[in-house]
């Protein structure tokens, strides 16, 4: 969601006369795009910016934008700590980006080039917000209420990124599968955004769980352009945390759902958080198993970091020694996931888009290198022979 909205971004810069560059000491602006989702990562972007008073007093003219999720929890105090700020950019306001930009008069106006196409993903932004209330979660808060992108608007974008050289196209949302439109569901506008022109592959994140039925999988099945991998985030394996979290689902039904991706191929990465407030070593076991009996290919694992306003914020924290043991343990048992998940393609058919000549992803997410070259883009048919660590190798 980050990466797409610091491309809307520069893409209304670059209009602006501005070009892009990974120096900092090359720029003469500097956007920090945030994250509030864990305090740490607050922190660290807080940290960032406050670094960055040295560099913009080492030249005149030089500008800092302060964007995302934290710019809109902070808000405007942010600018009485670090006076030398130009602007906060809160995540709600993406869409007003180059009005906050005119308005403020710090930024040139005058006409410049467009975003050059990077890489193989064209990331388009189909809905914004959350309607859940998970207890542990600042998303709701900062990013407000679902607002879905009207088909029609997601489409043309879908085509352009098509027409742009993108073969792959990533939907985005906080509750991507949540999109909805009259008479129109996420199924039918996966099966719409593959059948454009130029599109080899679809992917989206971050899908819930509830919205995972039948009727979704049944409409999505014969479509092949839709990638066999889901990023699936699980929380907890106690359905006693899962409901205090309030997720929506037990880890019964969970896995009935992860047992009907995989009979279509899927592979399953996942988000795990360790130590919420009422989580008990019996609780904590259930997330191992749970690991082990999904399958899942890769899992990322957090450590609970109570968020401000949220409803476990109220709950008494388990000690730091419990959570940083229990992510320890967890960590350990994830790390053998993914060379296991690659030894298993071993044997089976696998169809790669090409990133680089000899290097591409399989539809379910896995690296693979290819014997011959190829032309960036195409898709490759094969067969994996043999996985070194957390790369196939293919007969082609
Ligand atoms: N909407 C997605 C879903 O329903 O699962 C997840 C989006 S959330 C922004 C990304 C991940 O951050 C979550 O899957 C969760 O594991 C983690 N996360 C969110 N709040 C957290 C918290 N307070 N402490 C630790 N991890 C947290
Ligand atoms: Fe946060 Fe995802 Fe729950 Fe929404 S569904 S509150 S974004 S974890």
């Amino acid at each position: 969601m980050n990466l797409a909205d610091s491309e809307e971004m520069a893409a209304h810069l670059l209009t602006r006369g501005y070009t892009q560059t990974d120096c900092l000491e090359e720029a003469d602006l500097a956007i920090i795009n945030t994250c509030t989702v864990r305090d740490h990562a607050e922190h660290r972007a807080v940290s960032f910016l406050g670094r960055l008073r040295q560099w913009k007093r080492e030249k005149s003219g030089r500008r800092i934008i302060f964007a995302g999720c934290a710019a809109q929890r902070l808000g405007n105090k942010l600018k009485k700590i670090f006076p030398y700020l130009d602007l906060v950019s809160g995540a709600k306001e993406i869409d007003q980006f180059a009005t906050l930009l005119d308005r403020s008069g710090l930024f040139p106006t005058a006409p410049g080039g467009t975003l050059s196409t990077q890489g193989i993903t064209g990331y388009v932004t189909i809905m914004r917000g959350c309607d859940f209330a998970c207890s542990y979660c600042i998303v709701p808060s900062v990013r407000g209420p679902v607002q879905c992108l009207p088909s029609q608007i997601i489409l043309e974008q879908v085509r352009q990124k098509a027409a742009q050289g993108y073969p792959e196209i990533t939907l985005l949302g906080q509750t991507v599968n949540a999109w909805q439109e009259k008479n129109k569901t996420f199924a039918d506008l996966l099966n719409e955004v593959s059948a454009i022109d130029g599109v080899k592959r679809v992917r989206f994140v971050s899908p819930h769980p509830i919205f995972v039925t039948p009727v979704f999988l049944d409409k999505i099945k014969q479509n092949k352009k839709i990638a066999r991998h889901i990023h699936l985030p699980a929380q907890s394996g106690s359905s006693k945390v899962l409901q205090e979290m309030k997720r929506g689902y037990t880890r019964e039904i969970l896995l009935e759902k992860i047992f009907a991706l995989k009979e279509l191929g899927f592979s399953i990465s996942t988000d795990l958080i360790v130590g919420f407030p009422t989580e008990t070593e019996a609780d904590f076991e259930q997330t191992l198993t749970l690991v082990e009996e999904a399958g899942f290919s890769t899992a990322y694992c957090f450590k609970y970091s109570p968020r401000q306003g949220t409803l476990a914020a109220q709950m008494p924290l388990l000690c730091e020694k419990i959570l940083e043991q229990r992510l320890d343990i967890l960590l350990n048992r994830v790390k053998g996931l993914a060379q296991q998940s690659y030894q298993q393609q071993v044997g089976h058919p696998v169809q790669v888009l090409m990133e680089t000549p000899n290097k591409g992803r399989s539809s379910n997410n896995f690296w693979v290198q290819t014997q011959k070259n190829y032309t960036i883009g195409t898709i490759v048919e094969s067969e994996v022979l043999q996985a070194a660590d957390t790369l196939l190798i293919v007969r082609d």
